[in-house]
């Protein structure tokens, strides 16, 4: 897989720089406001805090949930088959722009600043190059790195529900046995293209049924068409996944909990029933 990094100054590009073919780098975007530092209310208790957005290369390690100044760092990676419009719901997400065309060569993580029910959020979404929907793949990479998933497939092509269907399998079947006391990474099944219903070939009930039966949140939407829906779900995406992280803190004894714990359970008075 291709990897590029290149950080770039705080919102201050406004415009979807198209990266050369040759030169493979990844696409940078602005945040589509004006200036930098420009706040945005987005509703839905979400608010852009106008930072940067820099794409970047999958690097799992630390202490998830956790960084600096008390602010949350939430990953998202959004998957699905190639052309389910991945990149578009990302895109749109960031910038409130549908650009029609995206860059598909190289990876990209983008990250950006924002205030969700006045909680401080460093994101991080990965968006890879286009997989092939067929053969094997391991999503070994993402499932170590990722918090939570965009599963995306196109509602005019059945082909893309099935990687769907695939993907949601490998990510499930990850969670079996690994991490069985641990709450599961956050899962939305999103299926794009709403507004090519007139070509559908996967129906709504389909989508709703994959999606409880692998006990995850689904929408139907069109990144061309539903921008406030677009914002919904990954305001709903990050909601989960912050409310897990709360979960894991509390299952998680802090340190000197855990070794008072531990000698009393050695030395400790044992007591005894009368
Ligand atoms: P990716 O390979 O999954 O990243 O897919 P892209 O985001 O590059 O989108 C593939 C194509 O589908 C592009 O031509 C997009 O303009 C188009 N596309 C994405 N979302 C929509 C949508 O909601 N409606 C329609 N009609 N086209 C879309
Ligand atoms: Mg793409």
């Amino acid at each position: 897989m291709k990897r590029k990094r290149k950080d770039e100054e705080a919102g201050t590009s406004q415009e979807l720089k198209r990266p050369s073919p040759t030169a493979g780098s990844c696409t940078s975007l602005g945040c589509g406001g004006r200036g930098a530092g420009r706040r945005r209310d987005w509703g839905c208790g979400m608010r852009d805090e106008g930072c940067g957005i820099a794409p970047g290369a999958l690097k799992a390690g630390g202490r998830r949930g956790r960084r600096g100044g008390g602010m949350s760092e939430v990953k998202v990676a959004v998957l699905g088959g190639s052309g389910a419009g991945k990149s578009a719901l990302a895109v749109r997400f960031l910038t409130r722009r549908f650009i029609g065309e995206y860059a598909s060569s190289a990876e990209c993580i983008y990250t950006k600043h924002l205030c969700l029910d006045g909680r401080q959020i460093h994101l991080e979404i990965y968006d890879p190059c286009s997989q092939p929907q067929q053969g094997k793949f391991s999503l070994t990479d993402e499932l170590h790195w990722a918090d939570g998933f965009i599963i995306v497939y196109d509602i005019s092509d059945r082909a893309s529900f099935a990687f769907a269907k695939a993907l949601l399998y490998r990510i499930r079947e990850s969670h079996i046995g690994v991490c069985k006391k641990m709450v599961e990474s956050s899962i939305f099944l999103v299926g794009n293209k709403q507004d090519l219903c007139h070509m559908r070939e996967v129906g709504w009930d389909e989508g709703q049924k994959l999606a409880i039966d692998n006990k995850c949140q689904f929408c139907e939407l069109s990144a061309a068409e539903h921008y406030q829906e677009v914002v919904a779900m990954f305001t709903k995406v990050l909601r989960s996944i912050t409310a897990n992280f709360k979960v894991k803190e509390k299952r998680r004894p802090s340190g000197s909990k855990s070794m008072a714990k531990l000698i009393n359970n050695m030395f400790g008075k044992r007591r005894k029933s009368v």
